[in-house]
């Protein structure tokens, strides 16, 4: 087992590894920036090392500042966290390089997975269901206009190499499709360095459905379930929710064994989430993989009983999973809000600066992760989530019920942050009735502004 974790990240999930490690009596040294310095959660760590300034190009995302750290602290791996350099292969190929273990897949298992084309290949191949598309990158795009009219507009023309939302274009006809293929190729290469696209069939109202897998070393993979995340406001996770409400059980058994099958394929050790979209007919199209831990990975957690950090610590150190896909059992309902310092009644704005006041919720069933309190300074460097408030009940209806009395406790000021919205939310009939697409929100906000 390993003795000490650097953790290459900040914030609320940097206190998450921390808590895990000290469950497993592991060491854990810190990294940050100035704009960090004195930040509640390097209290937790046994070590903190400043890596530079605050502009995260200059410190969370420096391989060589954060390899030298973790040699001078003997720290024998390394916690990517979410964000930052979490599925970079080149920096989890420099950790191999360095004789650190990356709490993360391979860098081969990564860019096999990483990479959208080469991705949807393998899940072709294990069974996984996938969007009708392109098999491969673009090459004419006469072909790809062929291929647009086979399977019929509107189509999405996206970056194989893609990420953050970027490189895709929606066209709806022939002309679209031609002039949307020139303008991704030449975004993807400035956002990626590769202007590979491709395209793939486009569905107006859908679900956003993730299954929870994670693999060990010994060729062993489980699925712990799925989550609904389709509280979305900019492709931006609002809400997320274990497991998807009004599913048929028996699609969502099946898709959720495919995930499993796709990582097992991969060789894949560490715990990754192979994301869906859900048509009205329940129909399901992988979207991605992300070889990380996600944001919304506690919702699962409270369902199932596993800490998938620990797990994570776990495979990367060489043991087997420490369960069988028949040990797992999902339990209630979960349901977590982002809590992010923004205005949403001002487009928003992020809110920087002094947390004057920070009363937590509580009570059975509420979960809070989060590295804020009163005190804490909000550096605007950053993304603006200062937590996550999770709650769990035995059904939706009572977990919603948990939710509403935990966002009405929860008070941070004076900045302004999604609480408020929260709590309009859960008021909204499709999130009541599970009724939503990915578009709800917007549309919701946009009648709001008017
Ligand atoms: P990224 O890696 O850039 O986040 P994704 O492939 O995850 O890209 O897609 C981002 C978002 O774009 C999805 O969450 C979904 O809202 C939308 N999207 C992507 N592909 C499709 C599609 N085929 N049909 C409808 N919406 C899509």
């Amino acid at each position: 087992m390993f003795k000490r974790i650097l953790i290459a990240n900040r914030g609320e999930i940097a206190l998450r590894v921390i808590r895990a490690a000290k469950c497993l009596g592991i060491e854990t040294v810190c990294v940050y920036s100035t704009a960090d310095a004195g930040a509640p959660w390097l209290e937790y760590a046994d070590r903190s090392i400043c890596i530079g300034p605050g502009p995260s190009a200059q410190s969370y995302l420096r391989i060589e500042r954060i390899i030298a750290a973790a040699e001078v602290s003997g720290a024998d791996a390394i916690h990517p966290g979410y964000g930052f350099l979490s599925e970079n292969a080149h920096f989890a190929e420099v950790c191999r390089d360095s004789q650190i273990a990356f709490i993360g897949p391979s860098p081969e298992a990564m860019g096999l997975l990483g990479d959208k084309v080469s991705c949807k290949k393998m899940a072709r191949k294990a069974g996984t269901p996938v969007f009708p598309g392109t098999e491969d990158a673009i090459e004419e795009v006469d072909a790809a206009v062929k291929v647009a009219n086979e399977i019929g507009y509107p189509v999405i023309v996206k970056a194989t190499a893609g990420g953050g939302g970027r490189g895709m274009r929606i066209a709806r006809n022939d002309d679209e499709l031609r002039a949307g293929i020139a303008s991704a190729r030449q975004e993807a290469a400035a956002a990626f360095g590769n202007g590979a696209v491709y395209i793939e069939k486009f569905l107006e109202h859908a679900r956003h459905f993730e299954v929870q897998t994670i693999g060990d070393s010994h060729g062993n993979a489980v699925h712990l379930f799925e989550r609904d995340c389709s509280s979305q406001r900019r492709h931006q996770k609002l809400i997320e929710e274990a497991p998807a409400p009004a599913v048929d059980p028996e699609k969502r058994l099946r898709v959720c064994e495919s995930a499993a099958a796709l990582i097992r394929s991969a060789k894949y050790c560490g715990a990754a989430t192979v994301e869906f979209l859900m048509d009205a007919k329940q129909n399901f199209y992988m979207l991605e993989v992300n070889t990380r831990v996600q944001v919304e990975h506690p919702v699962t957690e409270m369902i199932t009983g596993v800490d998938i950090v620990r797990e994570q610590i776990l495979v990367a150190s060489g043991a087997r999973l420490s369960m069988q896909q028949s040990d797992i059992v999902a339990r209630g309902h979960a349901i977590e809000c982002r809590i992010n310092a923004e205005d949403p009644d001002r487009g928003f704005m992020p809110q920087a600066g002094l947390i004057e006041s920070f009363a937590a919720p509580g009570g059975l069933g509420v979960r809070l992760d989060s590295h804020a309190r009163a005190g804490y300074r909000i550096p605007s460097n950053y993304d603006s989530m200062i937590g996550k408030l999770i709650v769990h009940g035995p059904d939706r209806a009572t977990a919603i019920a948990r939710l509403k009395v935990a966002l009405a406790e929860f008070k941070i000021a004076p900045m302004k942050t999604t609480i408020s919205l929260h709590r309009r939310l859960l008021e909204h009939p499709e999130f009541v009735d599970a009724t939503f697409d990915i578009h709800y929100v917007e549309r919701f906000l946009k009648k709001d502004a008017k």
